[in-house]
């Protein structure tokens, strides 16, 4: 079913291997989505194995997997049987229709239907556990919410063998060892780097590519961790951090990352290369890229990351890079939706201390991420955008701390904004190109687009702005048509 693939019958001789480049592959839910998907995954590896022998493969549970193993956990603890007995026959039927597809020896079939057999039952006693205790602690959800991506690796690595390419899973838990911060646990490096390096060298000297789990690890003692939600990318940094490797790819269902939302610009094109920095600037502004925090290994071991299309692999793909002095200006845009601004307004607030860090303290009592802020000068408002469903609780928790103020009209009025977007331009090359900003403005004006406030980091790899949710799309493809236009 396989294209072209080139089988690896003689194996490769050991220093060959250590002159070859290493490759870290990552595959997204939505690669390994359905069978489909995962054949076209198999297909891909085998090819950059024929090119790269030093191939290691990361891959996530099959899309919306996790949701369903965390979702009849919570069921199961608040007192409800049904979700998790539901979620077995539903898991079992989705990892064994794959496996009926792709898998066409008799025996590797029912050795994979046994293991995922077992798996749901102890996924079922786990449940019924919880269910009887009535309470889930984060280490027992970190056992259930690890188990999808231990239905998938194998089933990888049995659809690989199934096409002549020699491939053996691994669970993470034996070589990514973490602390003991369920849910969202850290790694740490020094034995999970000699574990990892022993581990998969040793598979790749005998010509075996390993499918190791993403979003899993283990504590020193052996306890099951995850590393928190969408966590198979930083499995394949903290792998290829560790290895030392070439490139880490990062296998989506997109071409790469684009200088602005297809489905608003239609001319927008996908970015060849990013910086580190851009990169980063972008995932905080929405853009569908990599998280900041789960490439960090990759960052500071200074090892490329690609982002390619697993559903269109002869596709563009966007190289992330070292932030090394950038030309051109302007990479992307980015729009964020779904905010409010909140103003916090008053005569009484000019030269007096402490508002603004009183404001701030409001805001993260009432747990909101900020997104964005802007002071003017004259220190009579401070405004700031948060995500539209934390308003009620910030302006609740405002109205608490400066009660005083607003009791003596040092501060006039707490209000929100609603319906507003943040704009965010992108591009490290603007550091010290002057004139930037004039285009944006320029181009809004032109299409009489109101600004209502804006806002540059120091760093000056991005502006933001904010505009109304009805000239967000517009605002957009005025601004990308004065960076990027014309084009051929
Ligand atoms: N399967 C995990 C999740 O859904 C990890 C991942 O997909 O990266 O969060
Ligand atoms: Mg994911």
């Amino acid at each position: 079913m396989l294209r072209g693939l080139f089988l690896f019958k003689t194996p490769i001789p050991l220093k060959a291997l250590l002159l070859l480049i290493m490759l870290v592959l990552k595959f997204g839910g939505t690669s390994v989505g359905d069978a489909k998907a995962i054949a076209q995954v198999a297909q891909i590896i085998a090819e950059t194995k024929e090119q790269d022998p030093n191939t290691v493969v990361v891959t996530s549970a099959m899309r919306g997997v996790t949701n369903i193993l965390i979702a009849a956990a919570h069921a199961a603890a608040d007192g409800d049987e049904q979700p998790y007995r539901d979620a077995r026959s539903e898991l079992l039927l989705k990892h064994q229709i794959v496996a009926g597809q792709l898998i066409e020896d008799g025996v590797e079939r029912a050795a994979y239907g046994r293991m995922i057999d077992d798996r749901l039952r102890s996924f079922e006693r786990l449940c019924h556990s919880i269910h009887v205790l009535g309470e889930l602690t984060v280490r027992g959800l970190d056992v259930v919410s690890g188990l999808g991506e231990r239905m998938a690796a194998p089933l990888l690595a049995a659809v690989l063998r199934a096409n002549g390419v020699e491939a053996e899973w691994v669970d993470a838990a034996e070589i990514i060892v973490t602390d003991d911060a369920f849910g969202r646990a850290a790694p740490l490096l020094e034995q999970t780097c000699a574990r990892s390096n022993d581990r998969l060298r040793s598979l790749l000297e005998q010509g075996k590519t390993p499918i190791v789990t993403g979003f899993v690890g283990a504590t020193e003692n052996g306890v099951a961790t995850t590393l928190g939600r969408g966590g198979s990318d930083y499995s394949a940094a903290i792998l290829a951090s560790c290895l030392n490797a070439d490139e880490v790819q990062i296998w989506t269902d997109v071409d790469g990352v684009l200088t602005a939302d297809p489905r608003i610009v239609p001319e927008a094109h996908t970015l060849s290369q990013l910086s580190y920095a851009e990169a980063a600037e972008l995932a905080y502004f929405g853009a569908k890229v990599l998280h900041p925090k789960t490439i960090l290994p990759a960052v500071e071991a200074s090892v490329p990351i690609r982002i390619a299309n697993t559903f269109n692999p002869q596709g563009p793909t966007t190289l992330v890079l070292p932030d090394t002095a950038q030309n051109g200006s302007v990479k992307a845009i980015s729009a964020i939706k779904r905010l409010s601004l909140i103003n916090v307004e008053g005569k009484g607030m000019i030269g007096v201390p402490g508002i603004a860090a009183r404001t701030f303290k409001a805001v993260a009592e009432a747990d909101a991420n900020v997104l964005m802020i802007s002071q003017s000068s004259s220190e009579q408002s401070i405004c700031f955008a948060i995500p539209e469903e934390d308003t009620p609780g910030v302006i609740a928790s405002l109205e608490d701390e400066l009660e005083l103020e607003l009791a003596r009209h040092y501060i006039d009025r707490i209000r929100a904004m609603h319906d507003i977007v943040i704009i965010a331009i992108v591009g490290a090359g603007m550091r010290g190109t002057p004139g930037i900003a004039a285009r944006v403005f320029n181009a809004l004006g032109k299409a009489q687009i109101n600004v209502i406030a804006l806002a540059q980091g120091s760093s000056e790899v991005n502006i933001s702005l904010i505009v109304a949710e009805k000239d967000a799309d517009e605002a957009v493809r005025q601004i990308h048509a004065s960076f990027f236009s014309p084009r051929t």
